[in-house]
């Protein structure tokens, strides 16, 4: 006897990078920030007083909605939190979506938005990325025969940036649509639409602490948009679990967002770190897509991905490869330390050497 229900046993689970406990690699292959969280982080667990843990924490986690608000100057009633920016994009399913509804988002892009459609029996329209990996606004102007689109922006594992202003046309021209924007790497980019859910009731935006405050592992993330959209998510939440954000986790978030200048610093020296990784390999004959984010997404002329991504494993270094049609020639790199990436770039002279 099979006792799984049968999407249990049709569905393909998303492979989450991987996080080796056998010895310490130069671990570029899960995008996190290689710096650590701001010290307010640290010192607010120091404080942090265990007795707390006996109550649950509180179910609206209203301290850490109101710190996200004052952040992105808007109302409280414009925020939702959970248990990381993956939790959220999940509840936007059955909180938008019914059975059978489709879903639009790039054939190249985060593919965990295919895991939930299908968790969810939500049909999904996939819209390639040009020949270069851009995604083409015009591809989502005044769509027809979808229920929402999701865009990943800057898109992963591809590093490209729409432009707000190409992003703000596809939520304009798609009034009754709602359109889902992930930004899970726009700290590192200059084209957040957050500023812009008062004026378009169909625009959500997710986002996260686990990249570019460097909070991975304490889990949280959060959508802005319109009161409607926010309510619905709180009922999808509060259908499935009251206690998303613990309480840990609200004290060390809030502490975070008090630390602006320190989080300014470390974006800063991420991006320059970026620039200096993208021409080095493209002078070792690699194609770097333009990247916006905190990874490079890079092919090389002879090597194939899996190629540079074993050899690298088997040295110590740690990179991203996919499988899928169109990127298996890739690998895509997380922006370090600068010794880090000077690891990488030595290792890859190597690799090509032999
Ligand atoms: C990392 C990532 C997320 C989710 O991160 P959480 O740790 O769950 O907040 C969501 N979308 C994209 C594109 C990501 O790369």
């Amino acid at each position: 006897m099979n006792y799984l229900s049968r999407r249990c046993k049709s569905i393909l689970p998303y492979t989450a990078g991987e996080q080796p406990q056998d010895k310490s690699y130069v671990k570029l292959n899960t995008n996190e920030c290689p710096y650590p969280p701001s010290p307010e982080v640290e010192k607010t667990i120091k404080e942090f007083d265990a007795g707390r843990l006996r109550l649950y924490p509180d179910p609206e986690n209203k301290k850490l909605v109101s710190a996200i608000a004052a952040r992105h100057g808007v109302s409280p009633e414009n925020v939702f939190v959970g248990n990381g920016s993956d939790e959220v994009l999940c509840m936007c399913f059955p909180a938008f979506f019914d059975e059978n509804d489709t879903v639009a988002y790039a054939d190249v892009t985060y593919s965990f938005y295919k895991v939930w459609a299908h968790m969810y029996d939500v049909k999904s329209k996939k819209i390639p990325l040009d020949d270069e990996f851009k995604l083409l606004a015009s591809d989502y102007l005044s769509m027809d025969g979808v229920k929402g689109i999701i865009i990943c922006n800057p898109n992963a594992p591809t590093g490209t940036a729409l432009s707000r202003l190409d992003l703000l046309k596809i939520v304009e021209t798609n009034p009754d649509k709602i359109v889902i924007v992930d930004e899970a790497y726009g700290e590192f980019a200059s084209a957040s639409v957050s500023n812009r859910i008062n004026d378009y009731p169909n625009l959500l935006v997710v986002k996260t602490f686990s990249k570019a405050y460097a909070l991975a592992g304490a889990r949280c993330g959060y959508a802005l948009g319109n009161k409607a959209l926010i309510d619905g998510l709180k009922l999808v939440k509060n259908s499935m679990n009251s206690y998303t954000v613990n309480a840990l986790t609200e004290a060390i978030v809030i502490a975070a967002l008090s630390d602006k200048k320190y989080y300014a610093g470390v974006i800063d020296k991420i991006n320059a770190q970026r620039e200096e990784t993208a021409d080095a390999l493209r002078e070792l004959g690699f194609e770097v897509l333009p990247s916006s984010s905190n990874f490079i997404f890079a092919k090389h002329k002879v090597l194939s991905g899996s190629e540079i991504y074993f050899q690298l494993k088997e040295n110590g270094v740690l990179v991203r490869h996919f499988k899928g049609d169109r990127i298996s020639d890739f690998v895509r790199i997380t922006i370090g330390t600068h010794e880090e990436m000077k690891t990488l770039v030595s290792e890859i002279k190597k690799i090509i050497k032999h």
